[in-house]
């Protein structure tokens, strides 16, 4: 089970993002979080705003961060 990160990893795992100008991320979530919005959010360490961004399109988001097949996601997608 995923236990978070700490804010100084969670910084550096946004940063990975490649701000995709057509980015597939937000077509492969089932509930469509605006993940870009959330990593960029992330990258200025605006951790309450990330928050809100989520919440905006999921109110369960501890439950489903722990449900979501990400890696079969992945791999739809791909
Ligand atoms: S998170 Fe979205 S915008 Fe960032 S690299 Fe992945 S698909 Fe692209």
């Amino acid at each position: 089970m995923a236990l978070g990160f700490t804010a100084e990893l969670a910084v550096a795992e946004a940063d990975r993002c490649l701000e995709c100008k057509q980015p597939k991320c937000i077509e492969g979530c089932p509930v469509t979080i605006d993940i870009p919005a959330f990593i960029a959010a992330i990258q200025q360490e605006d951790f309450e705003g990330a928050l809100a961004i989520i919440k905006k399109d999921n109110t369960l988001p501890a439950i489903c961060g722990r449900v979501c097949p990400q890696e079969t996601s992945a791999r739809r997608s791909a």
